[in-house]
């Protein structure tokens, strides 16, 4: 930045990173924290546009409630950081060097620390040594809230993202991405693939889950051999960056048949889109999480495939794949407009089938939104 000339001009960007540490250090004030110790996770990223890597060497936001951040880096990454004087400091640390000391000499006598949940446990132990006075709590109780809130920019990264996946969705079910004789695992990668070169800079997951594995919610995609009329599970995302912003992510499931998948299953997958349907639709700004939840889950129930509906209904999205609000009994929640989260029942009958279909919604004033188009009929994939 210049000292002479006329003021740099705040990018939109800066300018909501500058509104979010405010909203932090407000929310600190009231919650008595006196520091905010930002390491992995999403926070760091949503309030700096920073993510930092998921290795050994510690990099964290040291911010105090009264005083001017910093970020303690290690000296070979702070190349990546897009560093904004105005916004946080630098503190670049080289390898012989003990970062929980350089934290602890930044927090000096403040004792109410709030770390971030994905901070490494090693270094928990380091900082737990070298701030003996420390009281300790989660950085996601102080920034969790304001994150699951989703602004106009966020939201339309959303959307984008959504439409990205759409894309794929497409592809697979009009048999464009063929699935008779192939392994889970090169349509996985078939998956992956479509997902970059339809703008995603990173693919979180690509589950393929053909035959008795669709029961498996998580199943690792592998060298099963997809055959004729059986069911798959394809349930995958990534992250896709709109302009100078980081990554927001995609999370889409369809299944699809390969000819004809029996009568029982028919009837299982119109259940199931009832109930996707009828969550989406409870999902309005006001409503308790559990109760989106509970909604989705009646018509499964009194299917008699109660037991079969093995998770909850839903997760919060945003830079994470999971994170605030989550759709689940126990959370009495209400939701407010700009909550983003999936909607995405499941049935699963062990050893035989499972079937699953999730969107991405946003919650708004005049209703829910849905970032997904791709169609929820059963397709029939002849290929
Ligand atoms: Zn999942
Ligand atoms: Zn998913
Ligand atoms: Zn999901």
């Amino acid at each position: 930045m210049s000292t002479d000339g006329p003021p740099e001009r705040l990018t939109d960007a800066s300018l909501a990173r500058a509104a979010r540490f405010a909203r932090v250090r407000d929310r600190m004030r009231e919650m008595d924290v006196d520091a905010l110790l930002l390491s992995l996770g999403a926070d760091l990223p949503w309030l700096t546009g920073y993510r930092a890597m998921e290795l050994e060497r510690l990099t964290m936001l040291v911010l105090p409630v009264d005083d001017q951040a910093t970020l303690v880096v290690p000296e070979l990454e702070a190349p990546r950081v897009d560093h904004d004087p105005r916004l946080f400091d630098m503190r670049p640390f080289p390898e012989h060097e003990e970062p929980t000391e350089v934290v602890a000499a930044l927090v000096g006598k403040r004792s109410r620390l709030a770390v971030s949940d994905r901070c490494w446990a090693s270094h928990l132990l380091g900082l737990e040594r070298s701030i003996p006075q420390a009281d300790w709590r989660s950085a996601r109780e102080v920034v969790g809230p304001l994150r699951a809130v989703k602004d106009a920019r966020e939201a339309a990264a959303l959307r984008a993202a959504g439409s990205a996946a759409d894309g794929v969705a497409a592809a697979l079910l009009s048999g464009e991405i063929a699935l008779i004789g192939r392994t889970e695992a090169e349509v996985s990668d078939e998956i992956s693939r479509r997902l970059r070169d339809l703008g995603h800079d990173r693919v979180n997951f690509a589950i393929v889950a053909s035959g008795p594995n669709s029961a498996s919610p998580h199943h690792d995609p592998g060298s099963r051999v997809i055959g004729r009329d059986e069911v798959v599970v394809c349930d995958f995302g990534g992250s896709l960056k709109l302009g100078d912003g980081v990554g927001y992510c995609s999370d889409l499931t369809r299944t699809v048949v390969t000819g004809e998948p029996g009568a029982q299953f028919r009837e299982l997958f119109e259940v199931l889109r009832l109930a996707q349907a009828v969550a989406v639709a409870a999902a309005t700004v006001g409503t308790p999480c559990e109760q989106v939840d509970r909604a989705g889950r009646e018509p499964i129930t009194a299917a008699g495939y109660g037991r079969a509906f093995v998770h909850r209904i839903g997760h919060g999205i945003g830079i994470e794949e999971h994170e605030d609000p989550y759709m689940v009994a126990g959370n009495a929640t209400p939701l407010v407009a700009g909550n983003a989260f999936s909607i995405e029942p499941g049935i699963y009958l062990s050893g035989r089938f499972g079937a699953r279909i999730e969107d991405v919604v946003i919650a708004a004033d005049d209703g829910p939104l849905v970032c997904n188009q791709a169609d929820h009929r059963l397709a029939v994939v002849e290929a």
